[in-house]
């Protein structure tokens, strides 16, 4: 196994080794870091696949991107960590499966980006005595529960977490406010476009580089790539079945979904992409009009895909070597509203009995439209979070209530505890404070 190289999608900034990129998070030239080589898995793999386990699964798909830079014992020690929970495939009709990413510590899909991303860290500063990293991270909901209890008593590394106050679930708000130790939240009084900003004003400012910043959103590779697993997983789930493969991914910064994508690219057999958003429609827009036109991000009941901007999308472009015309034939894109959003969930409960919440049902609502042009196929949509943690519109809404899982329990009699601000300057305040 030899060393994977990575370079700036700006390029404008030396190619770096899989340790660097995971450190940095970001390029220096403002890029997202791109593997140099792709490999394709061998036939051999996917023949066999459904015999294999998921950790094995995972230690395949994501050798070649970490190289010799994590011995293949600790690799296989960070995976096993990583993916302590089941992810099922649910029918919910006929051909269509639920994904259920949401098994996890936190209930959200970003648990397994979140563990793998704190562990290649921890792996990498375990000889570094007095060399700490600081995690820094806005979140419009999910990623900041995800990230705080994947990193939790991680040794080497802060995290601080900004999220918009008012704006994320009370339970988001206790799963990254309750923990203590190493994990800060700070909320900022504004939207998550602002939290946002703030994050990449600080990673720009060059006073505070001896705090050796880093990312644990999807731009950072160690986030993004091991979202290629849940694919595998499904495909082994769903193989026996022999029909061609069509996945939804409820869509924000577009980090899961171009996951997927990576791994069509490694071999696996997936016929087709939806990327279904809610009215933060930027991509959508882009494929009716050939216009990439970023707006600032709506609030909406699907919060954790309120983007305006998404970031991976550019990284999209890339697998297809900006061929318009190739991603097109491999990638749909809808988005849909709040009302839509609501009636669907409903009608998804009053069909199947299955209680899902509004980013799967954005998922699945792109499933069906896209599911009309593939007689034959069978779909699958990425139920993202558990309804528990969107328990203010799914109960209303089905008109039930929902029983809450001990992950949930846990954290809802902690005490909240966050630093409130408002400006940049505020933050770095604190940032050199801590
Ligand atoms: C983050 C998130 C998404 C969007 O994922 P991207 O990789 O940013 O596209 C969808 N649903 C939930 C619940 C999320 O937390």
């Amino acid at each position: 196994m030899k060393k994977m190289e990575y370079y700036s999608l700006n390029h404008n900034a030396p190619k770096v080794s899989f340790q660097e990129a995971v450190i940095q998070g970001l390029a220096p030239d403002r890029g997202l870091y791109f593997p140099e080589n792709i490999t394709p898995l061998s036939a051999d793999f996917f023949k066999n696949i459904e015999n294999l386990s998921n950790e094995e699964i995972a230690f395949e798909a994501i050798r070649q991107f970490v190289g010799d830079e994590i011995p293949e014992t600790n690799l296989k020690q960070i995976i096993a960590e990583t993916l302590c929970f089941d992810f099922p495939t649910i029918q919910v009709e006929d051909g269509i499966y639920s994904l259920e990413l949401y098994h996890g510590p936190t209930m959200a899909f970003k648990d397994v980006g979140a563990r793998f991303m704190s562990r290649c860290l921890a792996y990498f500063n375990k000889d570094k005595k007095d060399n700490k990293n600081t995690v820094l991270v806005a979140t419009s909901g999910d990623t900041g529960g995800a990230v705080a209890s994947g990193f939790l008593g991680v040794a080497g590394v802060d995290v601080v977490i900004l999220y918009p106050s008012g704006k994320v679930s009370d339970i988001q708000e206790r799963q990254l406010t309750t923990l203590g130790q190493n994990i800060k939240a700070l909320e900022v009084d504004g939207v998550f476009d602002d939290c946002q900003d703030m994050v990449k004003k600080a990673f720009l400012d060059e006073n505070l580089e001896y705090k050796n910043l880093t990312s644990a959103n999807s731009i950072n590779i160690a986030r993004w790539l091991p979202q290629m697993f849940y694919f595998f997983f499904a495909y082994k789930q769903l193989k026996s079945q022999n029909k061609p493969m069509v996945f939804s991914c409820p869509s924000g910064n577009f980090g899961n979904i171009c996951a997927g994508i990576m791994a069509k690219k490694l071999g696996l057999p997936i016929e087709h992409f939806v990327a279904a958003t809610n009215v933060n429609d930027t991509v959508p827009q882009f494929l009716a009009t050939g216009k990439y036109e970023p707006k600032p991000s709506k609030a909406t009941i699907s919060n954790a895909m309120d983007v305006g901007n998404p970031s991976n999308f550019i990284r999209i472009q890339e697998l297809y070597n900006n061929d318009l015309k190739k991603f097109e034939k491999d990638f749909t894109s809808f988005s849909y509203d709040d009302e839509t959003t609501r009636q669907v969930l409903k009608d998804i409960y009053k069909n199947s009995g299955y209680i899902a919440e509004p980013h799967g049902a954005v998922g699945y609502l792109g499933l069906k439209k896209e599911m009309q042009k593939h007689s034959g196929a069978i779909g699958i949509f990425l139920e993202t979070a558990h309804p528990i943690k969107f328990l203010d519109v799914v109960e209303p809404v089905l008109g039930i209530k929902l029983p809450i899982p001990a992950q949930i329990e846990s954290v809802l009699n902690q005490e909240k505890i966050s630093v409130k601000i408002k400006t940049y300057d505020e933050l770095k305040a604190f940032l050199q404070s801590s």
